[in-house]
């Protein structure tokens, strides 16, 4: 099974169903978000023709790539006795745009014709479904661009990049060669191209005895240790109105913190988009596991009655509202907001 989608299949969501993804009556559904960006009609070129010699069939339609693989079953008729064949197929869609979709519908086996006979099917279509996908990913631009992602998100080397891209990908057919000096060629800006900046340091969460404003250089204006004790146990869910109720206290590493606090015991609502109630948080980490693109980091919050630590979105500005970490909360103290 691949790793990459073995945790990943999600249910549909509201956010999905806008971009045009609707489940086939009666069919299954699995679909996995990437966090790459694919807007150029040259990348989608580059991912078809990356995927010719994979023995998949390769269609295109506006901002899709339909990659289907087919298969005969063979068997015998229980009661004819008689030697029977099916023929059978599975696609997987991708969805280009700000963020990749990849999703697949296993049909009904009946869609096929009466294969009673056919045992395993879903089990084995959805197989075939991860092969296609792991070869997507690994062997096309997708590959190159979540390995980019890797290594500026979670401050990767390109050899590890490749490793972690490799390890979710062990269904791929016909692997493409990869190695670090390639993929880092491959990403070079081309010559007299404004030069990007490469951020040399993880933006490191700082432990709340070291917080102090002046050594940060003014985008964290609270700290998180001091003798306040004004905590009574909340229940969640987190206040959807919360905006229009509390003021913004200060920041903490340039991320808002919404009022009143009195640490170490009452924290507050952190975040503008994706947002958390600290005082709420169990830290029980399912937001954390649920992001596709690595938002959150843990933070020591020491002496917090409901958990001492919480889950800081420090990438916040990552976030492509998939909504998995407000769907995952169990005490519902998360809330995101999408951008207007
Ligand atoms: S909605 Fe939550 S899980 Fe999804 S990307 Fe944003 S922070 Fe991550
Ligand atoms: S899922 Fe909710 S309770 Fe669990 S760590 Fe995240 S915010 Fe806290």
């Amino acid at each position: 099974m691949s790793a990459l989608l073995k945790d990943r299949v999600w249910v549909m969501l509201s956010e999905v169903a806008k971009r045009g993804v609707y489940p086939l009556h009666g069919s299954r559904l699995g679909i996995f978000r990437i966090p790459v960006e694919i807007t150029e009609r040259s990348d989608i070129s580059a991912i078809i023709n990356s995927l010719k010699n994979s023995g998949f069939k390769v269609d295109t339609y506006a901002d899709r790539i339909y990659v289907t693989d087919r298969w005969t079953e063979s068997g015998k008729d229980a009661i004819t006795q008689k030697e029977v064949e099916a023929n059978l197929e599975i696609t997987v869609e991708i969805v280009t745009g700000d963020v990749v979709d990849v999703i697949y519908q296993i049909r009904p086996l009946e869609h096929f014709g009466d294969h009673y006979w056919i045992k395993n099917y879903r089990q084995e279509t959805d197989t075939k479904a991860k092969i296609i996908i792991d070869t997507i990913i690994w062997n096309s631009k997708i590959g190159d661009k979540l390995i980019e992602h890797y290594k500026k998100s979670q401050k990767l080397s390109p050899e590890d990049a490749i490793k972690k891209l490799d390890e979710m990908t062990p269904l791929k057919k016909k692997p493409i060669t990869r190695d670090a000096s390639a993929a880092q060629q491959a990403m070079a800006p081309e010559k007299g191209s404004p030069q990007p900046q490469i951020q040399t340091s993880a933006p490191s969460v700082t432990s709340p005895t070291q917080t102090s404003p002046s050594l940060s250089g003014g985008n964290t204006t609270i700290a998180l240790s001091g003798t306040g004790n004004s905590y009574s146990k909340i229940e969640g869910p987190i206040d959807p109105d919360f905006k229009s109720k509390r003021q913004v206290t200060g920041a903490f590493q340039g991320i808002k913190v919404w009022g009143p606090i009195d640490p170490p015991g009452q924290l507050g609502i952190w975040g503008t988009e994706v947002t958390v109630d600290f005082d709420i948080c169990v830290a029980d980490g399912a937001c954390i596991e649920a992001c596709p693109v690595n938002v959150f980091e843990w933070l020591d919050t020491p002496d917090h009655p409901a958990s001492e630590k919480k889950p800081f979105m420090i990438r916040e500005k990552d976030c492509i509202f998939c909504m998995a970490c407000e769907n995952v909360c169990p005490p519902q103290c998360v809330k995101i907001f999408q951008k207007s």
